[in-house]
C-alpha cells in the first residue's frame, strides 16, 4: 500500500471532500509502515474497504419555525464501519455540517471506538441545521422532523447515535421521545447521553472531558511531569469544555482560556466552580457568545473579540471546539509564549501542517481520536447498563472510564513507542485502533 497513490485515487473519486480526505490521510500514513508489513492485508484490500462507508443516508428535514415558516435542512447518517460492533457515534447539527465532514467524523469514530476496548463500530450523522438563536419549541420541532427519517436507520443493536457539536441532553430527549413514538420500541438503548430518568449513564455528560484529563494525565506522568500548577487553555465553552474544566481544576490546573466563535475569554486567575456553572447557561441560550462570561464575571475573565484560546499563555493547549481549529500559527504561538504540551480533546482539532511542525518541536502531543474517547466509551458503558436495566453508580462509570483511558494510553505507547523512545501519538493511537479493525475485518470474510 502505498499513501499518495491510494490518496490520489480517493481525490478523484470524492473532489472537494477536503476534511475526509485531511482525516485518512493522517491514519494512512501512519499506518503504512505496518500494513506492508502484513501481505494478508493487502491481499484482502484492507484499507480500500476500510477508507469508504459501508453506507451513507441522506434526506430532507422540513420543519416549522417560531414565525410559522417552512424549513428545510438536510440530515445525514454515516454508518461508517461495523466490523467490530453496531455503528456508533455522534450527531452533529451545525450551519457547515457536509457528507465531507461526516464522513472524516465517521472515519475517526471507527479507530477511537476500536481503541476503547468496547464493542462499537463507527458512524456518525447530522444536520446542516444551525441551532444558534433557535427557541427550545424550535430545536424540538426540528428534532422531531429529524427522527421521522432517522428511526428507520438506528435500533440498539444496529446503530446508536448520540450527540456531539450542536447536540446535548437536551436534544437527545426529544429525539428520544419521538424514536419512541414511531417506532414503538421503548428500549432504552438506541441512544446515548440520555437523561438520567429515561435511562441515561450518570457521568456521561461530563465523560469526554473527564477522560481527556485522564488520558492527559498519564501522557504527563510517562514523561515525569505533573499536572498540578499547570495552566490548560480550553477552546470552545460546550459540553467537552465545560467537562475538561471540571476534571482539570479538580486535579489542581488552572483553566485560563475558554473561547467562542466570537472570541476568547482570558482568566488569569483560574476558571472558578461558578463559571464553570455559567457555561451550560450559556450553552443552553444558543447565543453562541463566549463574551456573555466576561459580562457577567467581568473581574475575572477579560474578553478580546477575534482571538483565539491559543493567544493566552498556558502550559497545556486542549483544543475542545471544531476541527481545525488551531493553526500552523497558533502552534508556534503557543510556543514562543511557552506551550509544549497540546492535547487535542476535538476531532481533528489541528491542522495536519501544526501537527507535524509540533511534532518536530518536540511538543508531547496527543491526537483527539486517543484523547475523546471517553466520551463514546460512556456511551458504550451506557448501552451496557440499558442492555442490563441497571444503573451503575457514578464511582463505578469514573472508574471504568479511568481504566478505559489508561487502556487507550498504553495502546499508545504500546504501538507509538519510536526509536529514540519517545512516544508518537499520533501513530500509536491510529495503529492501534487501525490493527483492531483490520483483524476483525480479515476474520470475517469479504463482504
Ligand atoms: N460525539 C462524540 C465523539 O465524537 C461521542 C459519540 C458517542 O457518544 O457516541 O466521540
Amino acid at each position: 500500500m502505498k499513501t499518495a497513490e491510494i490518496m490520489q485515487r480517493l481525490a478523484a473519486k470524492h473532489p472537494g471532500e477536503a476534511e475526509y480526505l485531511q482525516a485518512v490521510q493522517e491514519v494512512l500514513e501512519s499506518i503504512e509502515e505496518v500494513y506492508n508489513q502484513h501481505p494478508e492485508f493487502e491481499k484482502a484490500q484492507i484499507v480500500e474497504r476500510m477508507v469508504e462507508p459501508d453506507r451513507i443516508f441522506t434526506f430532507r428535514v422540513t420543519w416549522v419555525d417560531d414565525k410559522g415558516q417552512v424549513q428545510t435542512n438536510l440530515g445525514y447518517r454515516v454508518q461508517f464501519n461495523s466490523a467490530i460492533g453496531p455503528y456508533k457515534g455522534g450527531l452533529r447539527f451545525h450551519k457547515a455540517v457536509t457528507p465531507s465532514m461526516l464522513k472524516f467524523l465517521g472515519f475517526e469514530q471507527t479507530f477511537k471506538n476500536a481503541l476503547t476496548t468496547l464493542p462499537m463500530g463507527g458512524g456518525k450523522g447530522g444536520s446542516d441545521f444551525d441551532p444558534v438563536g433557535k427557541s427550545d419549541a424550535e430545536i424540538m420541532r426540528f428534532c422531531q422532523a429529524f427522527m421521522l427519517e432517522l428511526w428507520r436507520c438506528i435500533g440498539p443493536d444496529q446503530d446508536v447515535p448520540a450527540g456531539d457539536v450542536g447536540v446535548g441532553g437536551r436534544e437527545i430527549g426529544f429525539l428520544n421521545g419521538m424514536y419512541q413514538k414511531l417506532a414503538r420500541q421503548y428500549h432504552t438503548g438506541v441512544l446515548t447521553g440520555k437523561g438520567m430518568t429515561f435511562g441515561g449513564s450518570v457521568l456521561r455528560p461530563e465523560a469526554t472531558g473527564f477522560g481527556a484529563l485522564y488520558f492527559t494525565q498519564h501522557m504527563l506522568h510517562k514523561a515525569g511531569k505533573d499536572i498540578k500548577g499547570m495552566r490548560v487553555a480550553l477552546s470552545g465553552f460546550g459540553n467537552v469544555a465545560w467537562g475538561a474544566a471540571i476534571k482539570a481544576v479538580q486535579l489542581g490546573a488552572k483553566v485560563v482560556a475558554i473561547s467562542g466563535p466570537d472570541g476568547v475569554c482570558e482568566i488569569k486567575d483560574g476558571i472558578t466552580p461558578e463559571m464553570i456553572d455559567y457555561m451550560l447557561v450559556m450553552r443552553a441560550s444558543n447565543h453562541n457568545k463566549v463574551e456573555e462570561m466576561a459580562q457577567k464575571f467581568p473581574a475575572q475573565a477579560k474578553f478580546t473579540a477575534g482571538k483565539k484560546s491559543w493567544s493566552v499563555p498556558c502550559d497545556i493547549a486542549m483544543p475542545s471546539a471544531f476541527q481545525n481549529e488551531l493553526s500552523l500559527e497558533d502552534a508556534k504561538e503557543l510556543e514562543k509564549n511557552g506551550c509544549k504540551i497540546c492535547a487535542e480533546i476535538s476531532n481533528m482539532g489541528c491542522q495536519a501542517d501544526a501537527i507535524h511542525y509540533m511534532q518536530k518541536q518536540g511538543f508531547l502531543f496527543a491526537p483527539g481520536k486517543a484523547v475523546n474517547a471517553g466520551g463514546v466509551a460512556t456511551s458504550g458503558l451506557e448501552m451496557t447498563q440499558n442492555a442490563e436495566h441497571l444503573s451503575w453508580k457514578g464511582e463505578e462509570v469514573d472508574e471504568r472510564l479511568h481504566h478505559i483511558m489508561e487502556s487507550i494510553h498504553e495502546q499508545c505507547v504500546k504501538f507509538g513507542t519510536q526509536a529514540d523512545g519517545h512516544v508518537d501519538y499520533v501513530k500509536g493511537a491510529n495503529i492501534a485502533g487501525f490493527m483492531k479493525v483490520a483483524t476483525a475485518m480479515l476474520e470475517q470474510g469479504i463482504i
